[in-house]
């Protein structure tokens, strides 16, 4: 029966990070440190928990479609953008192709970078173009508009997973003033950098910014991403999506987490302290970061290597083998707790 099977499932699709499995601790009892998925280490904003707890006791009726709840706190956090959500930035990315992209049309990604893209992408037919970045990861924003000139979307992610640099407000600026079709900018990672990309919101037409509420706010499990948009674009972005796709109970604990930006901001304090020790103490050479990780070139060694050999000692992290046009000689280690990182660190410089 698998010969009924779309060709484009045949193979490939998204590869994890290796797990815990549920595991908290290894064979010799000492505890796992995670820090393969880039998460936050500490538990939500209890005020987010509390939200939670109260939507689920509504759980018997269907959510609010237009998630009025994270929509109106997004605009008291940053403003009156127009704003649309989706289950994870995953799920906001799905449907943006969904609602933009036709069978056989370009969609050009900036990499090596965050795979989903391009899955999203061939999901709808499209043919996707990879634009490789320079030898340091720089964006070659020249290479980026001519690749892009006739493509629907181009997709370029600041700060980038998994090199953890980021992209010039001016340079992103350039390749929205060169294109014919969407940029779609991935700011997954933008609360650890300081850099501020709103301004081009109000300035472009064609560009749309990605969000999650997975990372610096805590609520990974919860699945709820959301993105800055050109007003126009929301009714058509809303046909295009499922019904229903963000819960009542995510939606909830995103719209709360908002508010607690003392527990967002020394997470954020807590990365920039511990990026710069990763860099000064790691004996490898380690990638300059605004984000939560780091990227560890780890030659002669293999990532894969690595991973393995790291999590023999309880200490997860990401091979970057699976990142498309990096080589395999690359690590990600997410910032996690002082004794995960401390145990990281150990581990990697007795190697
Ligand atoms: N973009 C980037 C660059 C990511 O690294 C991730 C998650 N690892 C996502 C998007 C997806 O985030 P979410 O959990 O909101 O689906």
């Amino acid at each position: 029966m698998e010969r009924l099977v779309r060709s484009c499932y045949k193979q490939g699709g998204y590869v994890f990070a290796k797990k815990a499995g549920g595991r908290t601790h290894g064979a010799g009892d000492e505890r796992i440190a995670r820090l393969a998925s880039n998460e936050n280490p500490e538990g939500p904003s209890p005020a987010a928990v509390m939200a939670a707890q109260e939507a689920v006791l509504t759980a018997n009726r269907y959510p609010d479609e237009r998630v009025d709840v994270l929509v109106s706190a997004l605009k008291t956090h940053y403003g009156d953008y127009a704003f649309v959500a989706g289950v994870g930035m995953d799920g906001v990315i799905e449907t943006l192709m969904r609602t933009l992209v036709e069978p056989g049309e370009t969609v050009a990604v900036s990499t090596p970078t965050f795979s989903f893209y391009g899955l999203a992408a061939q999901a709808q037919g499209a043919k996707v173009v990879s634009v490789p970045r320079r030898a340091d990861f720089s964006v070659d924003i020249d290479a980026l508009i001519a690749a892009g000139k006739d493509a629907k979307i181009i997709v370029l992610c600041s700060p980038n997973n998994p090199t953890g640099n980021a992209t010039r407000v001016e340079d992103v600026k350039r390749v929205l003033e060169g294109i014919n079709g969407f940029l779609f900018l991935d700011n997954a990672y933008v609360e650890f950098s300081g850099i501020d990309y709103l301004p081009l919101i109000r300035k472009y037409e064609n560009l749309v910014i990605g969000r999650t509420f997975s990372k610096v706010y805590s609520l990974a499990g919860l699945r709820i991403g959301y993105a800055f948009v050109p007003a126009w674009l929301q009714p058509y972005y809303a046909r295009a999506g499922t019904p229903f796709t963000v819960n009542s109970v995510s939606a909830a604990a995103a719209a709360a987490a908002l508010s607690d930006d003392g527990h967002a901001d020394r997470y954020i304090g807590h990365v920039r302290v511990w990026r710069k020790r990763y860099a000064d103490k790691i004996k490898f050479p380690v990638l300059p970061s605004d984000a939560n990780f780091v990227m560890i070139n780890v030659t002669p060694h293999t990532g894969d290597e690595i991973v393995e050999n790291l999590a023999a000692k309880g200490v997860l992290v990401r091979s970057c083998r699976s990142f498309t046009g990096l080589g395999d000689h690359y690590i990600r280690v997410s910032v996690g707790e002082d004794w995960e990182n401390e145990r990281c660190i150990q581990e990697l410089n007795a190697l």
